[in-house]
């Protein structure tokens, strides 16, 4: 496993990281004891950043999670979680909230301390209670040694300028963003010397985007437009053709570019992470990747956008 330094936090994140979304059975139903087994064979193969938010599986993602970390050592992983999203089109970024939260998520994760604690998906809210109130309730948790860091995460990338310009330097010292650096979307690349100017480490997450391109397929809620599913499709159905594992050049697209400190990847079998972690650390097989990225050109950075109309990307569907 290599490891990069996540902005100017101090912390150094292996490339490829754990999302333990699907271990609130976001995906599918799982089993929670092959979940947990997930949990520790990533931490033995070298993974040491894990992100999970209350909202997965309404808080059952951190419950599991939590279950699997009793009796692992804390200086093992590095922790992040999320405050202001708890159910479907459920926001609350209040001040009283984010320290309700806290306390409710370190509780179910079975620790004291946060190490990054994001707020979740702020296209959804007014950037306003971002910047007023949300991010100084996080400095202040900061400022008592509750939490390490603070971060934000979202879908449309114009929100992450928007905020940060608008915050003293420091205050967000990462960038969550999802589904846009993947085999048919890199739109993040357009930020990344941004990022790197402002001292802000960038996560990023869903290198399979969220199960597009992965055999299963994408799962009921998807929001992909339907020539996504289908353009995403004819990538996944070309590499099984050749005896390929589309998700293997997923995940080296991903891990790949220097500029992102590391990439989340989720799944609730032992099985798969061992593959990603392998995976990561091969050799690109740059004719089976050029041939892929032309298959899918047809809906290069086809993406879709949500949140208030304000805070969404102009995008191509
Ligand atoms: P992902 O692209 O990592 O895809 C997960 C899907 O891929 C699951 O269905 C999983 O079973 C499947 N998969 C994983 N490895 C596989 C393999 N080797 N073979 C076949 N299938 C495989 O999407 P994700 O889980 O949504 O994203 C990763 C993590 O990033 C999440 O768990 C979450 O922690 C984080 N995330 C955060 C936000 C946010 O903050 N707004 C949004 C999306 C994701």
């Amino acid at each position: 496993m290599h490891y990069r330094p996540l902005g100017q936090t101090g912390l150094n994140v292996s490339i490829l990281s754990y999302g333990a979304s699907p271990l609130g059975g976001v995906f599918r139903q799982t089993d929670d004891s092959e979940g947990i087994r997930t949990v520790h064979a990533a931490l033995d193969l070298g993974i040491n950043f894990i992100d999970v938010s209350p909202y997965y599986g309404a808080t059952k993602a951190e419950a599991v999670l939590g279950q699997a970390l009793q009796g692992v050592r804390r200086d093992r992983y590095i922790l992040a979680t999320k405050v202001g999203q708890y159910g479907d089109g459920q926001f609350d970024f209040s001040a009283a909230r984010v320290a309700t939260s806290l306390d409710e998520s370190c509780a179910r994760l079975g620790v004291d301390y946060i190490d990054l604690l994001q707020c979740h998906d702020i296209e959804f809210a007014d950037l306003n209670q971002i910047v007023d109130e949300t991010l100084p309730a996080l400095v202040r948790l900061r400022q008592a040694g509750r939490i390490g860091h603070i971060g934000i995460t979202g879908l449309p990338l114009k929100v992450f300028p928007a905020v940060i310009d608008r915050v003293e330097p420091g205050v967000v010292e990462t960038i969550l963003s999802f589904c846009r650096y993947e085999l048919n979307d890199s739109a993040l690349e357009s930020l990344l010397a941004y990022f790197e100017q402002k001292g802000v480490g960038v996560i990023n997450a869903s290198p399979t985007g969220m199960g597009l391109l992965t055999e299963r397929g994408v799962p009921g809620w998807h929001p992909a437009p339907q020539a996504m599913i289908e353009g995403s499709r004819r990538a996944v159905e070309y590499c099984r053709s050749v005896g390929a594992d589309i998700v293997k050049l997923a995940i080296q697209f991903a891990v790949s570019q220097p500029g992102i400190a590391t990439t989340l990847v989720g799944t609730a079998s032992p099985d798969n992470i061992r593959k990603n972690v392998a995976y990561a650390g091969e050799p690109i097989d740059s004719e089976l990747m050029a041939r892929v990225l032309e298959l899918l050109r047809p809906i290069k950075n086809h993406n879709f956008t949500r949140g208030r109309p304000e805070n969404r990307d102009p995008i191509v569907a």
